[in-house]
């Protein structure tokens, strides 16, 4: 051993006692008192990330690939078990999901121009400290995902967890922030707060220094977050439509719907919220939907108790049941079962709340309509413009393109189930953020980044 490396080998362990005497003085790194206080500790954390390489940031991307695949098992049960709703078996898929398809550094790519002016260079360089506002419904998936998405774009990220997600969602962020700071030597890339309220969120938002808010949520939150005046990506609620037409098989039809539908108890925004089938095809589709473990219910009395279980006087969905299994929805509606089905299935008409409310619950309406167009103009109002999510089985190409098109929706999934949106058992990358009303729809580490310009005069083309 040479005298440098001897040098270098006192630097590193004086370096790394000081470090685990700071981590005893201030064991957390991740999780503030103080809303301000995680900020700016996550801008100092940015600053110094921002002068690191692209090959850092692809480090912390496999130790968080590697690191946190043993702990999906555990923090599916927490997840199920503190927020009440879906279940553990579908949210390791979830998250197995986010954490080993949601894209790295490979996703920013540049582009450029050249010619006898010179060379023009566009870069996806990042936003700074980005405040990101997790759901309860999908908790750990998006934290995940986005904190693969946004360190890979360089930023750092302040994480408003759901409150009713508080407990998982802090254990995983202090989680993360240690694999980060082991894999970078940088603390405070990824921070949040002890006590994750909606006061907290609003004290972030305004806060000066958060240069992006991510916010996937329901409307209130994004609605709040689009009033700050600040840049946001705001990923919405939907209310995906299936449509299903004459010419798509019925077995195949109805074994993707039915998974769908009950992945998860539907808690997921892109789930299976309603079928508009044609119908010559209804009674082949439903009861193909049964023998993929459906339970219709027929008695219009029994409907009806359905109906008030899930949806509110308001006119909204039941929070109590969001996210329940079938069998809590039944006993809530004072109906039994023979056994536990997988999802419920109802027939009603096209203007019943159970279709045009987002109801996140296994309990999924059907209406019949008498041909492929009348289908379509009910699968756009019921959709009702949130560009989310729509679903469609059909054999016949020129309708499922038309279909696609006039939907609009960042998501239009042709002859599978809706997860195959979110990359899931099909093809394309994992994202639990959908970008709706701000336009990105799904989003990854290039959503992430700002496009900037640089421009060398006279020079670099050798064309
Ligand atoms: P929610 O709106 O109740 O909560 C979202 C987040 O906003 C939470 O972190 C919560 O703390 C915060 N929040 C809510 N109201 C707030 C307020 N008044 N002040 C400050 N913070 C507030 O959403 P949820 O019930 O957890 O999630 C379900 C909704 O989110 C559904 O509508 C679903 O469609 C939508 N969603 C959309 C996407 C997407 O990618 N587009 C993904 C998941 C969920």
């Amino acid at each position: 051993m040479n005298s440098t490396e001897l040098e270098n080998m006192i630097r590193t362990i004086l370096a790394d006692s000081l470090h685990s005497k700071s981590d005893a003085q201030e064991p957390q790194n991740a999780i503030f008192g103080q809303v301000g206080d995680a900020i700016v500790a996550a801008q100092g954390a940015y600053t110094r990330y921002a002068a690191e390489t692209l090959k850092l940031r692809a480090k912390i991307i496999a130790a968080l690939r590697e690191e946190l695949s043993p702990l999906i098992g555990e923090m599916s049960e927490r997840a199920a078990e503190e927020t009440g709703m879906g279940n553990a078996p579908d949210k390791i898929n979830k998250n197995r999901a986010a954490l080993d398809n949601t894209p790295g550094i490979e996703d920013l790519t540049t582009s450029a121009l050249t010619g006898d002016g010179g060379m023009v260079l566009f870069e996806l360089s990042p936003f700074g400290v980005i405040g990101a506002i997790a759901p309860s419904t999908n908790p750990t998936e998006t934290i995940i995902n986005n904190t693969i998405s946004m360190l890979a774009a360089g930023n750092a990220v302040y994480f408003s967890p759901h409150p009713g997600a508080k407990r998982v969602s802090l254990w995983l962020i202090e989680k993360i922030e240690g694999i980060v700071y082991r894999a970078s030597g940088i603390h405070n890339l990824v921070v949040t707060v002890a006590e994750p309220t909606f006061d907290a969120t609003r004290e972030m938002m305004a806060h000066p220094r958060i240069a992006l808010l991510a916010v996937t949520g329901g409307p209130a939150i994004v609605g709040m977050a689009m009033t700050t005046g600040k840049k946001v990506i705001g990923a919405g609620p939907g209310n995906p439509p299936v449509l299903v037409d004459e010419t798509a098989c019925p077995i195949k039809a109805a074994k993707d719907i039915v998974d769908g539908a009950s992945f998860d108890y539907n808690v997921l925004c892109i789930a299976e919220k309603s079928v508009i089938v044609v119908e010559s095809i209804a009674d082949r589709l439903i009861e193909n939907m049964q023998k993929n473990g459906a339970l219709l219910i027929s008695s219009r009395a029994d409907v009806a108790k359905l109906r008030q279980a899930a949806i509110t006087d308001k006119g909204e969905a039941n929070k109590k049941l969001v996210g329940k299994s079938p069998a809590v929805i039944l006993q809530a509606a004072g109906l039994g079962a023979p056994a536990t089905p997988r999802l419920i299935i109802v027939e009603v008409a096209e203007d019943d709340p159970l279709v045009l409310v987002e109801q996140l619950m296994p309990l999924l309406p059907i209406v019949r309509v008498k041909d492929f167009e009348t289908g379509l103009a009910l699968a756009l109002l019921v959709e009702n413009n949130l560009h989310h999510t729509a679903i469609m089985h059909s054999q016949n190409v020129s309708r499922l393109n038309r279909a696609a098109k006039l939907m609009q929706t960042s998501i239009f999934v042709k002859n599978g189930p809706s997860y195959a949106g979110l990359g899931i058992d099909a093809e394309g990358f994992t994202t639990f953020t959908i970008a709706t009303p701000t336009g990105e729809g799904t989003t990854s580490a290039h959503t992430f980044a700002r496009s900037r310009r640089c421009v060398l005069t006279n020079g670099f083309s050798i064309r």
